[in-house]
């Protein structure tokens, strides 16, 4: 579950890290009042699930409530990447004096948490950890073990961090070490993290991304949940309680089993075609799971073709077909669908659907004619 900024930052607050005083708006007035409240000069900042803002134009300077309007004027409907922006988050500028970074998420290979520092700042980690390596201190942690004071003090002396810098930034490390493992994230990162010239280590920028899978310890991540710019799709599907991942392409993809479905997104990919979607139904394939599937597909405006792969094992070959078959006379169709059906009772599965078989509805014996046929159809 990926945080706004704004939302970031709250979270951190949760743990004591000091973020400057803000407000969320979601038009150009509501922008204009929350400014006035917090009283120039403001930072105007497209919150948006994308880094790189300030490079888009996503983040302004303004030095008066005229500025503020414009900005805002400018920043709300903006594309980012892909997002366009609903809302922008005022809050108090700061003055920098230096721009840091500071991150931990999880090194899968290590088994351990992984820390990442670096004096350089303000700029993309990946352009760091490519133009200049050095400049990036990495530390592994125990899980078991944790983080220990000493230890993050002499990650800072690793990074370089001048005097000035070295206990708000210990602080803060260590807060961040414990609203991450606390908090259940997967990634805690600030990009910047500055020094200000009175000499105080502040938070200016947040990217969280919360473990799904942990929301029942934090009943209250609902609320982060219940604003998350999900693709219309997934949204819909989700609802259905279908395991969807919205895709680029033009070929709508149903199979049973997350592995079977991803071998069915590869396998079009493998034929020239390009998936408009991974649609794990899971074990069973009855008439209402299908019809939730081909519903979901079907108003997918970009999708050409469906290719339902299916593999019995309990749920056998009559009762998937018996279930595709029924599916479709609840949902009204546009694109020609292209069945493969293996697995217990095939053969079974097959004389059902054989009768039915039309432009409409294809069947083919292996998966690979059948992503082909695919594939062909939405040309
Ligand atoms: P990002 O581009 O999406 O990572 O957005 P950031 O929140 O990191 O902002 C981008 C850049 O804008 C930062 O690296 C800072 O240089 C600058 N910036 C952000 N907030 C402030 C602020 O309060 N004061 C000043 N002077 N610059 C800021
Ligand atoms: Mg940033």
């Amino acid at each position: 579950m990926d945080l706004f900024e704004y939302q970031g930052k709250e979270f951190f607050a949760r743990y004591d890290m000091p973020i400057s005083p803000g407000k969320i708006a979601f038009t150009v007035d509501e922008a204009v009042a929350a400014a006035d409240e917090l009283g120039t000069p403001v930072m105007v900042k497209a919150q948006v699930h994308t880094g790189g803002r300030g490079k888009a134009g996503g983040v302004k300077f303004a030095a008066t409530i005229d500025d503020v309007r414009e900005h805002a004027g400018n920043i709300l409907g903006l594309d980012i990447k892909g997002h366009v922006v609903g809302r922008v988050w005022i809050e108090k500028a700061s003055d920098i004096a230096e721009e840091y970074y500071a991150s931990f998420t999880l090194d899968r290979s290590a088994k351990k948490h992984l820390g990442m520092l670096s004096k350089e700042g303000g700029v993309e980690i990946e352009t760091v950890a490519e133009e200049n390596p050095d400049a990036i201190a990495k530390i592994w942690v125990d899980p078991v073990a944790g983080l220990t004071e000493a230890e993050t003090r002499a990650w800072v002396a690793d990074a370089g961090l001048p005097d000035a810098a070295v206990e708000g930034s210990v602080a803060i490390l260590q807060k961040l070490y414990t609203a991450y493992t606390d908090g259940d994230a997967d990634l805690v990162e600030i990009n910047p993290l500055i020094l200000t010239p009175e000499g105080k280590v502040h938070v200016l920028d947040a990217k969280v991304t919360l473990d799904g899978n942990a929301t029942f310890r934090h009943p209250d991540y609902e609320q982060f949940d219940a604003t998350q710019t999900r693709d219309e799709r997934e949204a819909a599907a989700h609802e259905k309680g279908l395991q969807y991942v919205g895709l680029e392409g033009s070929v709508g993809v149903i199979a049973n089993g997350a592995g079977l479905a991803m071998s069915t997104v590869d396998v079009v990919n493998q034929v020239g075609g390009a998936p408009a979607n991974f649609l794990d139904i899971g074990g069973g394939a009855n008439a209402d799971i299908m019809a939730g599937a081909l519903e979901v597909i079907n108003n997918d405006p970009a999708v050409k073709a469906i290719f339902i792969n299916i593999f019995g094992g309990i749920t056998r070959g009559e009762e998937v077909a018996n279930g595709i078959i029924e599916a479709m006379g609840r949902v009204d169709i546009d694109s020609p669908i292209v069945i493969r059906l293996d697995g217990t009772n095939a053969d079974e599965g097959r004389a059902i659907l054989r009768p039915n078989l039309s432009d409409q509805l294809m069947m083919e014996d292996t998966m690979l004619d059948a992503a082909r046929r695919a594939v062909e159809l939405a040309g």
